[in-house]
């Protein structure tokens, strides 16, 4: 492992605040020399500023366990510990970024655990205690996996009270999107059903190292204690795959497959069957998911 600097340094990058006694960012990637590896999606934050900024998007986290998915070099961990976190729980699949991250660990003894492997294979519930508060620069490639798995538990409400995440602008807007837009759709309806949510940062693709495409986005989602409308959530899955896996086909198309007598039943909801899915709001679908569930 990396020894750490013997003294912390006294100036950071332009932009970057003097947040903890810890050395610059660009520091850091230097000495452990993590060049940034498209394949893990690493785009790096490391103006403390802006990472400051996202850690108070998150709200008061001394109360809570904050759970973040690739810490990387560690610019949003530090600012999550500055912001006064119980604990952070970072899981980073990157092997080069352990020493920078155990740096951190032992400046702020006990408030940090790292976690070495791949977030879609662990299961990170029994290191934290509730309530639980995730915040993370998500890897772009698995970004919408991650969110589509905390949306959907065992059961409602989750582990987390929270998710403070960044993603590609256009998936953030595809998270908060209104019916009738061509943004609506699976995720829009899956996020809308049981939480708030709303794009509380953007960010322009320089605000990055390396830069990434597009633009980007933090989106603030909190958990409500229970679903706007009831709904069997695997038959509101199928629902919605069901009516925008053919988004353009009229709704008594594009449910055929899911009851012979859809045209007749959506007529009994109320929801006009040559309407098509992209104009639908959530409650409709939940309806629909309780009609197709019902024995
Ligand atoms: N949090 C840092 C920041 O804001 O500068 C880095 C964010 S970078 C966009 C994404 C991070 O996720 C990288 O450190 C990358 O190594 C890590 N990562 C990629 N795939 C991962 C996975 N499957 N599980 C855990 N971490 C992963």
């Amino acid at each position: 492992m990396t020894p750490a600097p013997a003294a912390p340094a006294a100036a950071g990058a332009p932009g970057e605040a003097a947040a903890d006694p810890l050395p610059p960012l660009r520091e850091v990637i230097a000495r452990h020399g993590l060049a940034a590896r498209k394949g893990l999606g690493q785009h790096f934050l490391l103006d403390l500023n802006l990472t400051a900024r996202i850690a108070r998007t998150a709200g008061d986290l001394g109360a809570a366990d904050v759970l973040e998915i690739g810490p990387g070099p560690g610019g949003l961990t530090r600012a999550l510990l500055a912001a006064g976190a119980r604990r952070v729980v970072a899981v980073e699949k990157d092997p080069r970024c352990l020493p920078a991250l155990e740096e951190i660990a032992a400046a702020h003894p006990g408030r940090l655990e790292v976690v070495a492997g791949d977030a879609l294979a662990l299961d990170p519930g029994p290191r934290l205690a509730p309530p639980v508060r995730v915040v993370a620069n998500l890897p772009y490639n698995i970004g919408t996996e991650l969110l589509t798995r905390w949306l959907s538990p065992p059961s409602w409400p989750p582990f987390w009270e929270s998710l403070t995440l960044m993603f590609q602008e256009e998936v953030a807007e595809r998270i908060v999107a209104r019916p009738g837009t061509r943004a609506w759709g699976r995720l829009a309806i899956l996020a809308q059903w049981r939480t708030t949510a709303r794009i509380a940062l953007r960010l322009p693709a320089a605000a990055f190292t390396p830069p990434p495409r597009v633009a980007s986005a933090v989106v603030q989602i909190a958990a409500l204690p229970a679903p706007r409308w009831p709904a069997d959530a695997t038959a509101l899955a199928r629902v919605t795959a069901a009516a925008f896996g053919q988004r353009r086909k009229m709704l008594r198309a594009s449910l055929r497959g899911l009851a012979p007598d859809i045209e007749r039943r959506l007529g009994a909801l109320g929801i006009d069957p040559t309407a098509r899915a992209e104009t639908l709001p959530v409650a409709a679908f939940c309806a629909l998911a309780r009609e197709l569930s019902a024995p």
